[in-house]
């Protein structure tokens, strides 16, 4: 760290930027490729506060530092502070708490010991909180932002959960691309031979607006790598991805984590992915029986014409890993082809039901079925055998419903 550095310089270990800034602060060395310079070498970054007192009329914070331990904390009148952020959510904090524990918010002059350390606790699970909600808006490819918020209790990221945006394919599996390309002039207004549906002889999915029109249990066949059209052919929905701003929440009633969309939703819009590992049914069975009696499980059985492979979204999976049952959900699944045809391996995509504001919670109904007489109407081909009915994928998993009705309260598979 002596010799300056030159900007794009890489370091084989996994120090992030600031904490070889932190590094060089503390050696007392300046770099001007970290922006550590002579004027600023002595800045200091609260890093959260711990404690609050107030002597006389005015008000001290016991402050962490960035960079340094516990033991180098130190008090500081409020003038000195220039972190207002950290100031006010200290406060808010406080406050809530007071208000929790003795129904007032006033802060008293000192805290006891024990609200002091719940504030650190709180303070050091923002941060927690704010470390992944950069990495997963870092690894995400698609244009909604994800934010993360937990206002309920103390709890953390997730301990074994990784980001990914599409299906990661399990050992022993292979994927064959095999999509064959439509040649339309327009793929909604003047289809060639029903366009990329039409080849399998399935109805085109969407309007102009990117809205399903299909029923539940009819498959969505999008355009592909191999059609003529371009990347704003209408028939290109669920696989541009994610568009609206979601938030990982807790809920407050005990059903962990949530997902509630940050804006709008019209009615029969995409939403997101259900993506985690593809992995054969035999190997889903057995994964099965443990995450039983862990007592949740991600598994998702890919039947749509023969339950062969099953989506595991435990380890990896995108924000869909988040979405809580319901009964009455806002959500409907929908099995969608694009590159792979392979009627074993759809993808699945959730869609809205009916306008979802801002603010509310996304839901899906677990066990999703899909009405037989449906099915009739699914393919234009009227020799298309019963025993090929397309099936709705179901989340495999145990769970009581706590929407309280009484049909709900049965295990679901
Ligand atoms: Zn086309
Ligand atoms: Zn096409
Ligand atoms: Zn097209």
């Amino acid at each position: 760290m002596g010799e300056p550095a030159t900007l794009g310089c890489s370091v084989c270990c996994k120090s992030s930027w600031n904490q070889l800034q932190d590094l060089c602060r503390l050696a007392k060395l300046s770099c001007p490729a970290l922006g550590v310079s002579k004027k600023n070498l002595y800045d200091f970054e609260v890093e959260y506060l711990c404690d609050y007192k107030k002597i006389r009329e005015q008000e001290y914070y016991l402050v962490k530092w960035r960079g340094y331990p516990d033991s180098e904390n130190t008090w500081e009148p409020r003038q000195n502070l220039k972190c207002i952020r950290v100031l006010k959510q200290f406060h808010k904090d406080l406050e809530r708490e007071l208000v929790r524990r003795h129904r007032r918010s006033k802060p008293p002059r000192h805290l006891d010991p024990n609200l002091a350390n719940y504030l650190v606790q709180k303070a050091k699970q923002r941060r927690a909180l704010q470390r992944w909600e950069q990495e997963l808006n870092a690894k995400r490819s698609h244009l909604g932002r994800i934010t993360v918020e937990n206002e309920v209790d103390l709890d953390g990221p997730p301990r074994s959960f990784v980001y990914i945006n599409e299906y990661r394919v399990g050992e022993g599996i292979t994927l064959n691309q095999v999509a064959v390309g439509c040649e339309c002039q327009d793929c909604l207004l003047a289809p060639t031979g029903g366009c990329c549906p039409g080849a399998s002889l399935h109805k085109f999915a969407y309007n102009d607006q990117g809205q399903v029109r299909l029923k539940a249990g009819q498959p969505i066949y999008e355009c592909n790598s191999r059609c003529c059209c371009g990347y704003d052919c209408p028939n290109r929905v669920v696989q541009k991805g994610i568009r609206y701003d979601l938030c990982i929440f807790r809920t407050n009633d005990g059903r962990g984590w949530g997902v509630r969309t940050l804006e709008k939703i019209r009615k029969n819009s995409f939403v997101m992915e259900y993506v985690g590992e593809i992995i054969t049914s035999e190997e889903a069975e057995r994964r099965g029986q443990i995450y039983d009696r862990q007592g949740a499980t991600y598994l998702f059985d890919l039947d749509y014409v023969e339950d062969v492979y099953t989506v595991d979204a435990a380890y990896y999976g995108n924000i869909s890993h988040f979405v809580n049952h319901s009964c009455d959900p806002n959500l409907q699944v929908y099995n969608v082809f694009i590159d792979n045809l392979d009627e074993r391996l759809p993808r699945i995509a959730f869609f809205a039901t009916r306008t979802i504001w801002a603010g509310e919670e996304l839901t899906f109904d677990y066990n999703m079925q899909v009405d037989p007489v449906d099915m009739e109407s699914t393919r234009m081909d009227s020799n298309f055998g019963l025993a090929g009915l397309p099936g709705s994928p179901k989340k495999r998993v145990r769970i009581e419903c706590k929407c309280g009705t009484t049909a709900c309260r049965k295990y679901l598979f």
